[in-house]
């Protein structure tokens, strides 16, 4: 992935407070119209003038912005590696991260990014836009400027957020624990399944008992995503065929059977037995509900008490997000038994 650099010194003439790395990946938030109305990419040097309350932060700023921002849609694992690298690479020169991103898969990459990087103990704020930069009514300028204070925010010397986290529309949220949720609002995140870390109003109320303690330790990258998983939803009248299809896809290693309620499924026979022959080909298969609140309970109902017993594992209250690019990392770094034996203990806050 390519990328170019610039370096901003908001506080000049005063000394910067903390160094702050914004990483432009593209997304609504960084469009504005040229002359002739194309949407382009904004032009990040140009920043000061567009926020001139970023003067208040006295922040040392360096902006490094891919050379070809991509629309969210198109976020794929080698972008993952990018942004990963480059917060590694930049980890102990700055003092937090902002991560400007599409909404579409935000919650994908910060869930991507949490697994990426063991033993992270500094900030890194994901952050987007519903309406571009350059709109009068964009909800750009106050999801970046609250994500610069968070992503440079410190108690007594130490980062008040050290973790991966998504910020819109005043709420902070855990990253591996958030979902788009709306595409015309502006309130488009929720995290179901965990307290808000933060709501921005006159001040920015922390929820410290929700934010994590990193345990030290040395920061990791890990960076090999194999893509080798698949998704079967369930519906009401799915037939054999489509369950089948999704189960054969050649190559698959795991798939994410997205389940009714608190994990259930249809105790149709020949499903169960399509189900368990996957299995017994070592493909992994994992129970994550459809629901964006509560938890799979394999056995709590009839419907899902075969599932446990063929040996679907339970994703607990994982989301679909982090399920996908959890499975991806694993499977990428460490194989299919490594999986199939971890993908159910919480590695970076995901699950309870
Ligand atoms: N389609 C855009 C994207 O995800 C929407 C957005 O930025 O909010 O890149």
């Amino acid at each position: 992935m390519k990328y170019t650099a610039i370096r901003i010194n908001t506080a000049t003439p005063a000394a910067a407070r903390s160094r702050v790395m914004i990483i432009y990946t593209g997304g609504t938030f960084g469009m504005t119209y040229d002359e002739s109305g194309v949407l382009i990419p904004f032009d990040f040097s140009l920043i000061r003038e567009q926020l001139p309350a970023l003067r208040n932060l006295f922040l040392e700023i360096t902006v490094v912005s891919f050379m070809q921002p991509v629309d969210s849609s198109n976020i794929s694992p080698a972008h993952w590696k990018a942004i990963g690298e480059i917060i590694f690479e930049n980890y102990e020169s700055q003092d937090g991260f902002v991560v400007l991103h599409g909404t579409d898969t935000m919650a994908f990459t910060a869930s991507a990014v949490s697994f990426m990087l063991p033993n992270l103990a500094k900030p890194v704020i994901f952050t987007g836009a519903q309406l571009p930069i350059s709109q009068p009514r964009s909800d750009a300028r106050e999801n970046l400027i609250t994500s610069l204070e968070i992503a440079s925010a410190k108690h007594g010397g130490i980062p008040v957020v050290p973790e991966a986290c998504i910020y819109f529309d005043y709420q902070l949220l855990r990253g591996n624990r958030a979902k788009k949720v709306e595409s015309m609002h502006f309130d488009a995140f929720q995290s179901g399944n965990y307290p808000v870390l933060a709501r921005a109003g006159v001040k920015i109320d922390y929820n410290v008992a929700a934010i994590a303690q990193p345990l030290g330790g040395v920061l990791k990258l890990l960076s090999r995503f194999d893509s080798s998983v698949a998704i079967l939803k369930l519906f009401p009248g799915i037939s054999k065929q489509m369950v089948e299809a999704v189960l054969k896809t050649e190559g698959v290693k795991a798939v994410i059977i997205e389940t009714f309620g608190s994990g259930n499924a249809p105790s149709a026979a020949w499903f169960v037995s399509c189900l368990k022959l996957a299995i017994e080909q070592g493909i992994i298969l994992l129970n994550v509900s459809q629901c964006p609140g509560g938890m799979v309970e394999q056995g709590r109902y009839e419907t899902s008490k075969a599932l446990a017993q063929i040996g679907v594992i339970s994703g607990g209250d994982i989301t679909l997000e982090a399920a996908v690019t959890k499975l991806m990392l694993l499977l990428g770094e460490f194989g299919v038994d490594y999986t199939r034996e971890n993908i159910g203990n919480a590695l970076a806050g995901e699950m309870a």
